[in-house]
């Protein structure tokens, strides 16, 4: 999997709408009847607004390819007069006269070509509303409709060519399928709650559909509109099917019933993964993936509830990111092992530790992601700030804040202060230093133990911990592991200024003390704690190859490997070469060439987790003094040959075992962190 680069541009993320006034008002929701043809060869849009309550000056916007042809209320007809322009969107205004009762718009023209080149940045930066055969996309910043207000419902009718099917999200209220006397596909669908756009898709698709019982009463209508070759794969549509239904139950009950009657998971001809209101948008070459359905499906479907359910206020921070990322693809990690969720702690704070320091934000200031520093605050800072917050208040109080937070909001905007009120009565106290210093502040803790000592007294032993952090201090619960005669035991203790002298008392003297070593806290990690990962070998600047052995034919392919694995030309170097420099050297060879050089040098033998395994092993060797080095070992020159594709992708892992191409298991080195001395005072 390219978890690195890949998934970089694949995070899915919530269509961003216009800024929405926090509070809307449901009992003044507006209503917007549009009825939309569409013809995606030709690219020809032509459609009908109706806009009820209409307010007596009605200003709103369009694309620059769309043209007003007719405005009229309740029969007579109107001026639309131009109204400024704000790059390819031009605004217009229309005057009602007193007591209309609506305003129906007729327009349209002929939209601009799909463009391939976009992703989903082009989206945030207000794409335009495309069409092509291949799939037309009319995104909800697009102004390709008269928006009446910033929260509205609507029922749309779309009608395009027999040989392509469209939607938008909402409730599916009838379906004209060819060959009806238009030859045409038409559908109509409802959105009856306050929804901040519209997003409109089309394509040459084929509808698979499977129902389920919804917990709330009547059925939950699940699709997928896949092209023909994707729709083709074997199992694949069926299991985007079940699967869906799956996270559709498992965030009913852990948040609350599933707001919608529908859920569909629509094939994109762009390289994006959208959540929408009802469905999720991801690229055709996307939904091919094995890992997609495993995690990016079940944070698209929650989006339906955080960001779709619960509208997120920008100017306020956009709290959505994280909590989706926490409840989804974390949590997965989580239920898979604690080891896992661990790595995606690890990772996070590996990525934030890599930020220069003058580069880092605040959790508050993110909107959406626009570069990686970016995202390792709103989605990493951010789903931290959840685990850290459940470590605090417990997983019932937890639970109890999540749903009242979706009870309270459903269906209006919400900002991170909202989120802190449900989990304050939740906790039944205050929360304000907790989100504050997390908020608000960019960047994290730097905290350590500078110095631990014991003393016994009366049968006890009392531990005395100096606890530092660089100003400003945060306010910390910091989980403390406790060394007593080789076994650990786990205590959380509480800071809170610059220089802490914390107590605590145990039962015999402890060897040593470690801050933190599960990674629990947002923090600015040690060096002892960031355990050596391939990634560091991938970008070296000046990387080096030591070849384990001679043999021709292992010679050619060990070579071509150092030279596929670096991102930058390495250089060939002799073995002695794991002893000297300061640049990362790869060592490859086959096993008993590898073991003897390991050997020789004096570094560690094969670890026991990888010996005898695959065709093929790979691991990164943490070390205090001399250059970093990395292993490549294998079975044969084949098996070598073998990894010349995979390998580069795994930056991330500081470990793995691979059978041919395959990789069989892999991880990181726990790296608990520096185990600190205690003096024990008898
Ligand atoms: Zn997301």
């Amino acid at each position: 999997m390219k978890a690195g680069h890949g998934l970089q541009v694949l995070l899915p993320l919530v269509a961003i709408v216009a800024a929405i006034a926090p509070g809307a008002l449901r009992a003044a929701t507006p209503f917007l009847e549009l009825d939309v043809e569409l013809d995606p060869g030709t690219r020809r849009f032509q459609a009908v607004a109706v806009v009820a309550p209409a307010p007596r000056d009605f200003r709103f916007q369009l694309h620059e390819s769309l043209k007003v042809i007719a405005a009229s209320a309740d029969g007579a007809r109107l001026r639309v007069a131009p109204a400024g322009r704000d790059g390819p969107v031009l605004g217009w205004q229309v005057q009602l006269p007193a007591g209309a009762g609506s305003l129906r718009l007729e327009y349209g023209g002929t939209l601009p070509a799909l463009d391939r080149s976009l992703d989903d940045r082009g989206v945030l930066r207000g794409l335009p509303p495309m069409a092509s055969g291949e799939g037309s996309f009319l995104p909800a910043t697009g102004a390709w409709y008269p928006q009446p207000a910033p929260l509205f419902s609507y029922r749309v009718t779309v009608s395009v060519p027999g040989d392509q099917r469209a939607l938008v999200p909402g409730r599916l209220q009838s379906e004209a399928l060819p060959p009806d006397a238009s030859g045409r596909y038409r559908a109509s669908f409802e959105f009856g709650e306050p929804a901040a756009g519209i997003d409109l898709m089309a394509g040459p698709w084929v509808i698979r559909e499977k129902s389920m019982p919804r917990a709330n009463g009547g059925t939950l209508r699940l699709r997928t509109y896949f092209p023909r070759g994707l729709d083709a794969v074997a199992g694949l549509a069926d299991g985007y099917l079940d699967d869906s239904r799956h996270y559709l139950e498992r965030y009913g009950e852990e948040i609350g019933a599933y707001p919608f009657t529908e859920f569909s998971v629509v094939a994109s001809p762009l390289p994006t993964g959208f959540a929408m209101p009802t469905l999720t948008y991801m690229g055709a070459e996307v939904l091919k993936l094995p890992f997609i359905r495993a995690t990016s499906l079940g944070h698209e479907i929650l989006h339906n509830w955080w960001g779709n359910g619960v509208y997120v206020d920008y100017r306020a921070g956009n709290w959505s990111e994280g909590l989706t990322t926490f409840m989804a693809d974390y949590a997965y990690k989580e239920r898979e092992s604690g080891e896992a969720a661990r790595e995606v702690r690890l990772g996070w704070l590996r990525d934030f530790a890599a930020v220069p320091s003058g580069n880092t934000q605040s959790l508050a200031s993110f909107r959406s992601r626009t570069h990686g520093a970016a995202a390792t605050v709103g989605y990493g800072k951010s789903a931290m700030l959840f685990v850290m917050l459940r470590d605090a208040i417990g997983e019932d109080a937890f639970r109890r804040g999540i749903r009242a937070f979706w009870e309270q909001h459903r269906f209006r905007t919400a900002s991170w202060s909202d989120l802190q009120a449900a989990f304050d009565k939740a906790a039944g106290r205050s929360l304000s230093p907790f989100f504050e210093q997390w908020l608000y502040r960019p960047g994290g803790p730097v905290v350590k133990i500078a110095n631990a000592d014991a003393k016994a007294e009366a049968g006890k032993v009392r531990l005395t911990l100096t606890v530092e952090q660089a100003a400003p201090a945060y306010t910390l619960r910091l989980p403390l592991e406790i060394v007593t005669a080789g076994r650990s035991e786990m205590r959380t203790i509480d800071v809170g200024r610059q220089r802490d002298v914390v107590t605590v008392d145990v039962n015999a003297p402890p060897e040593g003390v470690r801050l933190d070593p599960d990674l629990r806290v947002w923090r600015v990690l040690d060096r002892e704690q960031l355990p050596p990962i391939l990634r560091q070998w991938i970008i070296a600047r000046a990387p080096r190859w030591a070849q384990a052995s001679g043999v021709g034919d292992v010679h050619d392919a060990a070579a071509q490997l150092a030279t596929r694995f670096f991102e930058m030309p390495p250089q060939a170097v002799p073995q002695d070469a794991l002893e000297q420099g300061t640049e990362p050297v790869l060592l490859v060879g086959l096993h008993a060439d590898v073991d003897a050089a390991l050997a020789h040098a004096g570094l560690p033998p094969r670890p026991m987790r990888l010996a005898g395994r695959g065709t093929a092993q790979v691991w990164t060797i943490a070390r205090e003094a001399g250059p970093p080095v990395a292993v490549l070992s294998a079975k044969d020159a084949g098996a070598l040959r073998a990894l010349l594709g995979p390998l580069p992708h795994y930056g991330a892992q500081s470990w793995l075992v691979f059978d041919d191409r395959r990789a069989l298991d892999r991880g990181v080195w726990p790296a608990p962190g520096r185990l600190i001395p205690v003096q024990n005072d008898r």
